[in-house]
């Protein structure tokens, strides 16, 4: 069986690095690679030599039985694969309602890595925690690398500088790692989420959680945020007005999984601010926290300045890909052995992952 890797359009980051091509090798496949595919994130096609067949574009398209991307291919592309493959890249479906159909219709097996459930099982295979991590690591440097003042508190013989403030809103894992990079650095941090189990983690980083109360039980929500009510995100947005205007810096990473990112800083708040803060809103592929922010732009509104990089993971392509590889690994030893499949879609993370499949029906799975 051929599984097949083209170099990533647009992003520096490859979907599988030559150290875990090896292992995925050994589970009876037999690989192959785009030539330069690895070449962004350091990697060189004699990297992946004794492991691939480093080929043309065209023959990981027209060969593959399993074909890998991070991004999804375009349409044209995707036409040229054989009936019947295995495509396994992070389609979106909850954002983008027309891909099942879309698969489905080419005759391909749509196998999305963003709908492997986030669950304790599957830890090892979630995609989105490795790429959050990352981004909220990245999103605290962009944020110190645009801030025009220190992170830490500086005593100098020229006079003394306080240590920036720094806002996360939403600590999952994105906003988590925002914090404790922020820290690292010197930073003050305050933080705020909606579920209360965030209020623990928070502290423990060393940061204030900032409690907005009446937010909605999401306790039976599986560890997701669930969607809050206007009337409280009003609440929030005024409790986050009297903080913004004192921080140097605020990234923000709330999100409710399948909607539009919720709006927790208008462009009111951000007038607040004082010329020079910065703010990174990691939302902006699903509409921004920020009001004023657009995706993959850098736009300065008033003197602040508001970073929308979707793809922070890609400022740091080696490890993120390794990470990435990593997750693909284990998600393919769910179904593949010895080189046949076996897709059991009684298996919670193969049924949330292969979504152009049909279901088991109640009772058979
Ligand atoms: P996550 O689900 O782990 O965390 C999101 C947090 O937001 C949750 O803790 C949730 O409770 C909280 N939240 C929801 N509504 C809120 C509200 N009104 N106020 C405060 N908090 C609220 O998600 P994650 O994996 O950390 O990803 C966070 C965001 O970052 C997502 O929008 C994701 O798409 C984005 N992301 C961006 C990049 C990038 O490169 N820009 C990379 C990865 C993820």
């Amino acid at each position: 069986m051929k599984f097949a890797i083209p170099r990533e359009r647009d992003d520096t980051r490859v979907a599988l690095v030559p150290e875990v091509a090896g292992k995925v090798k050994a589970l009876g496949l037999d690989i192959l690679i785009e030539q330069g595919a690895g070449a962004s994130a350091y990697y060189t096609d004699e990297d992946y030599a004794s492991v691939a067949t480093v080929t043309s574009r065209q023959e990981v398209l027209q060969q593959a039985d399993i074909l890998l991307s991070i991004n999804p291919l375009p349409d044209e592309e995707l036409k040229q694969l054989k009936k019947g493959a295995i495509v396994i890249s992070e389609f979106r479906p909850f954002f983008d309602k027309e891909v099942t159909d879309k698969l489905r219709k080419m005759e391909l097996r749509g196998v999305s890595m963003d709908m492997i459930p986030r669950t304790t099982l599957a830890q090892a295979m979630d995609v989105l925690s490795s790429m959050a991590s990352i981004a909220g690591y990245k999103a605290v440097l962009e944020a110190a690398r645009h801030l025009p003042r220190y992170f830490p508190m500086m005593i100098t013989a020229a006079g003394s500088l306080r240590p920036a403030k720094v806002l996360v809103l939403g600590a999952g894992v994105a906003g988590l790692q925002a914090i404790a990079t922020a820290r690292r650095l010197g930073a003050m941090v305050e933080a705020s989420d909606t579920r209360l189990a965030a209020k623990e983690e928070v502290e423990s980083l060393g940061a204030k959680f900032v409690m907005v109360e009446g937010a909605r039980d999401d306790s039976g929500a599986g560890g997701y945020a669930v969607e809050q009510s206007e009337e409280f995100l009003q609440r929030q947005r005024a409790e986050v007005q009297a903080r913004a205007a004192k921080s140097d810096v605020i990234i923000t990473t709330a999100q409710v999984r399948g909607r539009k990112a919720p709006l927790l800083l208008p462009k009111e708040t951000v007038e607040q601010m004082r010329r020079g803060s910065v703010i990174i809103d990691l939302a902006a592929s699903t509409g921004g926290n920020c009001e004023l922010t657009q995706d993959n732009k850098v736009v300065e509104h008033n003197g602040i300045i508001i970073v929308g990089n979707s793809n922070l993971a890609g400022l740091m392509p080696q490890d993120a890909s390794v990470l990435y590889s990593n997750n693909v690994l284990n998600f393919l030893k769910t179904f593949i052995k010895d080189g046949q499949l076996n897709v059991d879609m009684g298996n919670e993370i193969i049924r949330g992952a292969f979504f152009t499949e049909e279901a088991p029906a109640e009772g058979q799975g």
